[in-house]
């Protein structure tokens, strides 16, 4: 590991990655105890906790954080940092909400896909956030039939009005912004960001404190009481409030009787490099992020003190893989083959939530309790989309909950127990059509 971090020791609690150990200021919040009274709980503190509290507390109302690890220990503090516009699920979206949204669902959809930069952005200025946010992707094809989608994607930004912020490249232009052969064509997006994530979901924990909210960590919420006024109890704890989020992503084991079966975690790993020098200036200068156009894919982006940090191959089995950085290096030195041999600083993996049809799960346990989840893979910008919708909905207009909450999900009987294996095969069948393609 390179020594040359000079950042806040990470808490112990963390789990160790390139963005534990580069983190701007660690912060520590208190235990719950005894009985707390606010206005609402939420329970989780990723994204989809921290961005819905940050509206609400901008809105006037008393929150309160309950965490069971520490404020983006899960997968908001461990990914990619890539802000994609992409919902996941578009398509599927798409068919559903078209039978109660007529032709008004692809205006819809796309205002909403690019609805998270705007939130990210303007909240990263306004509360002075530092994380490394910087604009500009290449989506990549690997083949000719990639190029498709990218000219699908290219037509509809320029029919839209963004045709000044997409570029379609072919493999020439994709060398010019990218040190690797690798690929045949490329959408260059300039409304896209990229940004260090857990400094983010920090810096947003601390901006809802600086606005009153409670935080609790090391709390793990072992079940929500339903009724007039619902609470959130921990071993040590209660908060008493008016309405209750749960925003625990794959991580949360609560409400099984009407979330069982509905969610399931895939295994994410990611690697960086040691600082690369010149040699990130000759691979990426443009510091764009990256991704490609298959169904389980590579992405990789420079950090901002100069390493590549490289993700790819989601395990859909839901178990671990021991060995990251052996899985990834040969797509590394594919992809970069003059980064063979580099050293490699950081390796660590996250679980993910994934939902059978790719639809973010909005809806309500009772009837001030709500849940939000389910962005399998695409979660950084459409946490703080979803973030803004629960606020609305949590202080009364509920129309886009409502256009969420009707979405019909899959529900597998016996979800522990088949869930993984059901999403794995259907993995291995998407892989082998695009072989096809
Ligand atoms: C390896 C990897 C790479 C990714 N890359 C990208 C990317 O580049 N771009 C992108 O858009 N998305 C990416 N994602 C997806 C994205 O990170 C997630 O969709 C998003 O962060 C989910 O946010 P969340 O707040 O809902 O859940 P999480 O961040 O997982 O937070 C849930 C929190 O709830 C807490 N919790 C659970 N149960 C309880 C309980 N009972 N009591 C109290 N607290 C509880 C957990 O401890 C956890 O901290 C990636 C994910 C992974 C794993």
């Amino acid at each position: 590991m390179n020594a040359a971090l000079q950042h806040p020791k990470p808490a112990a609690e963390r789990a160790l990655s390139y963005y534990s150990a580069s983190l701007n200021e660690e912060t520590h919040y208190p235990t719950l105890q005894g009985e707390v009274n606010v206005d609402i709980a939420i329970i989780g503190g990723g994204f989809t906790g921290v961005a819905t509290a940050v509206e609400l507390a901008e809105r006037g109302y008393k929150v309160a954080i309950v965490e069971t690890n520490k404020v983006g220990w899960g997968a908001s503090g461990r990914n990619g940092g890539q802000v994609t516009g992409s919902l996941s699920g578009d398509a599927a979206m798409s068919k559903q909400m078209r039978q109660w949204l007529g032709d008004d669902v692809d205006d819809f959809i796309w205002h909403l896909r690019w609805r998270g930069h705007d939130i990210i952005r303007n909240r990263v200025e306004k509360y002075g956030i530092q994380c490394d946010l910087k604009f500009g992707h290449l989506h990549a094809a690997m083949k000719p039939a990639h190029m498709d989608e990218l000219k699908a994607s290219h037509e509809e930004a320029q029919r839209r009005g963004m045709g000044d912020q997409v570029t379609l490249l072919d493999a020439a232009g994709v060398r010019a912004n990218q040190g690797s052969d690798i690929y045949c064509g490329a959408l260059r997006n300039t409304r896209n960001m990229h940004l260090h994530p857990l400094n983010l979901c920090i810096g947003e924990a601390k901006a809802a404190e600086s606005l009153g909210a409670l935080i609790f960590e090391h709390s793990e919420v072992l079940d929500i009481v339903h009724g007039e006024r619902p609470a959130v109890v921990t071993a040590k704890g209660r908060i008493n409030a008016s309405q209750v989020l749960l925003a625990g992503d794959v991580y949360h084991k609560l409400e099984r009787k009407q979330l069982k079966g509905m969610i399931f975690p895939a295994m994410g790993g990611i690697v960086t490099t040691a600082p690369l020098g010149e040699l990130a200036q000759q691979i990426n200068p443009h510091d764009l992020a990256v991704y490609d156009c298959r169904f389980v894919l590579d992405y990789y982006r420079l950090t901002g003190d100069g390493r590549l940090l490289f993700g790819g191959g989601a395990n859909y089995s839901g178990r671990d893989s021991r060995d990251i950085a052996g899985e990834l290096r040969p797509c590394i030195e594919r992809t970069f083959p003059q980064l063979k041999g580099v050293q490699i600083d950081f390796q660590w993996s996250c679980a993910m939530g994934i939902v059978m049809n790719r639809i973010p799960q909005l809806g309500k346990l009772s009837q001030n309790v709500w849940y939000c989840q389910g962005y399998s893979g695409h979660g950084v910008a459409t946490t703080h989309i979803m973030g803004e919708i629960m606020a609305e909905a949590m202080s009364g207009s509920l129309e886009k909950f409502d256009t969420f909450a009707r979405c019909k999900h899959i529900k597998v009987p016996l979800g522990d127990l088949f869930g993984n294996p059901m999403l794995a095969a259907g993995m291995w069948y998407y892989q082998m059509m695009e072989k096809l393609r």
